[in-house]
């Protein structure tokens, strides 16, 4: 008999990147535009230099750093390659097959395909109809058979935020077999003070683990890490299965000179913000219809028209995420690149009556 895969990994959809295109102006994957500074970028090129030896297998160095960063014991923080690396280990840490996770919908896309690779079923509960979570219906989505829920604060493609009094509430009606998983990737982007610190909502709670990265807001997405942030059980169950060396030892040192320069590297996000309000004035006063966003990037709404979006944009080299049928999501770049995503915007035709 021939061999064969996995019959199931047939209906899993593929996780899309963001475009790259030479010479085009890139929007699509929420990153910052500026380069990593020197002394970020002098750790990495030591790194290298030891590269024919292992990293610390165990992320020594680098999960002390960020423990003593975030002020919180060492036995809650994991080191991973990347946010959505932490995220699959802790849904294999946590479910077994046909256990259910539950998530919104729109979300992070990864969270449907890292469930299904685990094996557990997904639960999808529709976003409000101002794309924000529905936390009601994601309460009353969860059985004795849910083991961990997503939030995405900000979500993505959405840009929305939930804000503190309306998470605590739902933070408190959440069984206590439920792991709440707040994925924090944009949070550094958000200028309401009224958008919540995870780190302070998961005091005193045993059902809270905070997903943060250095691929946004510290400009790391190339090397790949990211931390967890989780009670002591599930920190230690999501190190165990972790891959052993995920974590390379240039990602290892970038993260703890990012931490260093992290005056510098989070100074960066005001300016962000202030474009991505430009932004989504600008386009408003197109007629577009944009929610409020807390992220480094805003989601426009296009329906059938979102395909022809993507194209109209490509066409002027700019790069932008289409979730087809649904919208466009557009990562806040430099004012001048913005300014040629506008000027794109502005030039794409209305929707005929
Ligand atoms: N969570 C969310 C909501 C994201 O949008 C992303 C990146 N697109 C991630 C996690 C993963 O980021 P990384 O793996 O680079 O840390």
């Amino acid at each position: 008999m021939p061999i064969s895969v996995r019959a199931d990994l047939a209906e899993l959809p593929d996780y899309v990147p963001g475009r790259k295109i030479p010479g085009a102006i890139v929007l699509s994957s929420n990153e910052v535009s500026t380069h990593a500074p020197a002394s970020v970028l002098a750790a990495i090129t030591d790194a290298a230099a030891d590269v024919n030896r292992y990293p610390q297998m165990a992320n020594d160095d680098v999960q002390a750093k960020t423990a003593a960063y975030l002020g919180q014991p060492e036995e809650r923080v994991a080191i991973g390659a990347g946010s959505v690396a932490l995220a699959q280990q802790v849904l294999q840490a946590m479910c077994v097959e046909g256990q259910e996770v539950v998530f919104a919908w729109r979300s992070f896309e990864a969270y449907p395909i890292i469930t299904q690779i685990v094996g557990a079923r997904d639960v999808r509960v529709p976003l409000t109809a101002d794309y924000r979570h529905d936390l009601d219906a994601m309460a009353g989505a969860v059985t004795d058979d849910t083991r961990v829920l997503f939030i995405a604060n900000p979500n993505n493609p959405t840009g929305t935020a939930l804000r503190t009094a309306e998470l605590e509430r739902f933070l408190d009606r959440v069984p206590d077999h439920v792991l709440v998983v707040l994925d924090e990737a944009y949070r550094e982007f958000a200028t309401d003070p009224d958008v919540p610190d995870g780190l302070a909502l998961a005091e005193g709670r045993e059902n809270l683990a905070v997903l943060r990265t250095f691929s946004k807001a510290y400009g790391l997405a190339g090397v790949r890490v990211g931390y967890s942030v989780a009670p002591p059980a599930v920190t230690a169950a999501v190190r165990k299965v972790g891959i052993p060396f995920a974590v390379n030892r240039m990602a290892q040192a970038a993260a703890i000179a990012a931490m260093d320069a992290a005056d510098e590297l989070l100074a960066r996000c005001g300016p962000v913000a202030v474009e991505r309000e430009r932004v989504r004035s600008a386009l408003l006063e197109m007629g577009y219809e944009v929610p409020p966003s807390q992220a480094n990037f805003v989601w426009l709404l296009l329906g059938d028209r979102t395909a022809a979006f993507n194209q109209h944009c490509l066409e002027q080299k700019i790069v932008v995420r289409a979730f087809v049928g649904d919208g466009a999501r557009v990562t806040i770049g430099l004012p001048e690149e913005n300014d040629a995503f506008l000027a794109a915007a502005r030039t794409f035709p209305p929707p005929r009556n």
